[in-house]
């Protein structure tokens, strides 16, 4: 690890001033540390923002939840307004990690968390995201746990988090504050594509830091989380689907669904929810929603297995939902 400068801020705005002189946030440390360590990632300054005021979860006043971006995974899946009213959530985050891992990682560093490309930690290895210009190894090496959906010809990452799949199918928007002020984004603008540049994984400005995130109201319908992976813990999942569906006299009424394991970011297609309304819960209605999803998914080889298991796993995700919601 190289010599870095460390401060602690005592402000959000002190943070954000840091930053945007080129430190860099520090929060639970549970991927940047672990990318220090290895120069993948080799800030000049951190700003520890571990002592901010950012830690409570509280109802909002349209009976959401404002979510501070300190609060631990731990924290956050075993509050008990999210464990009773977001149960999505809850399991998604209780899918990641460790226990030890959870207690550490925060709401923020989470969403932000960079991608498990095995090519992105080898510093040695070819990769755009790391190193701009450089190519892609993983384009015709190990490529089992990288995206079908969303990808580009410079970047076929993986978004990792749990955590963020859930919220975005639960609609969720990021709170910042920057130098410049600040603005509330919803959670899927907050991810850019790769597209050439794969470098640039936020539309966040320097400086600009995660305070919360907000929940809408809990919807309507049954919740659920399934995540394939290739262990029962301690793994990344190579296909989740975080789904909320409601089913009135038969037919499906309501549809917000997420998928991770697949894409850059966690991935959200509306017309899939689309397809899935009004219809009568059944395998062809399952797989004709699965058609759209996967309409313009591509293999690279290793994880062409990714895209018919996105159709299973979806498939089982929409029965058990439809059971429990009628
Ligand atoms: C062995 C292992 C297994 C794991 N398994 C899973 C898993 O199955 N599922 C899963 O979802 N995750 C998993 N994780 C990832 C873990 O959830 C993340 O490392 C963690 O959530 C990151 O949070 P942190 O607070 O430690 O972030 P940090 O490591 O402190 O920061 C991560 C990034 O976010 C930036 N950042 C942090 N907070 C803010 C903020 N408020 N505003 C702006 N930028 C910010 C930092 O500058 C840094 O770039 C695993 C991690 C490990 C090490
Ligand atoms: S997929 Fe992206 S992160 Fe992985 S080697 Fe290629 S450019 Fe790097």
């Amino acid at each position: 690890m190289r010599p870095f400068d460390y401060a602690r801020a005592d402000t959000t705005s002190d943070a954000a001033t840091r930053a945007a002189a080129g430190a860099t946030f520090l929060a639970g440390g549970t991927n940047l540390l672990d990318l220090m360590k290895l120069e993948v990632m080799a800030p000049e300054a951190l700003v520890d923002v571990t002592r901010l005021d950012l830690h409570e979860v509280e109802a909002t006043d349209e009976s959401g939840l404002r979510i501070g971006a300190l609060v631990t995974n731990s924290d956050l899946a075993n509050h008990a307004t999210v464990r009773a009213h977001y149960p999505v959530l809850s399991r998604a985050l209780l899918s990641g990690a460790t226990v030890q891992l959870r207690n550490k990682a925060t709401t923020g560093g989470n969403l932000l968390q960079r991608t498990r490309c095995p090519y992105f930690y080898d510093t040695a290895a070819a990769c755009n995201k790391r190193d701009p210009g450089t190519g892609c190894a993983a384009m015709e090496g190990r490529n089992r746990i990288l995206a079908v959906l969303g990808a580009s010809d410079h970047c076929i990452a993986t978004h990792p988090s749990d955590m963020a799949v859930a919220m975005r199918a639960l609609g969720a928007r990021v709170v910042t504050e920057g130098p410049d002020g600040g603005r509330e984004l919803d959670l899927g603008d907050l991810y850019r594509l790769p597209g050439d540049t794969p470098n640039i994984e936020t539309v966040l400005s320097d400086g600009e830091l995660i305070t919360a995130v907000i929940l809408p109201p809990p919807p309507a319908g049954a919740q659920s989380y399934v995540k394939v992976r290739d262990r029962a813990s301690y793994a990344f999942a190579l296909v989740s689907v975080a789904g909320v569906v409601a089913v009135e006299d038969g037919r499906i009424t309501s549809a917000n669904l997420a998928f991770g394991g697949l894409a850059p970011m966690p991935w959200r297609n509306e017309a899939v929810e689309t397809a899935l309304i009004g219809k009568a819960p059944s395998t062809e209605t399952f797989d004709a929603a699965a058609d759209i999803l996967l309409a313009d998914a591509k293999g690279h080889g290793d994880n062409d297995f990714k895209i018919p298991l996105a159709r299973r796993t979806l498939r089982r995700a929409l029965r058990e939902l439809c059971e429990r919601a009628a």
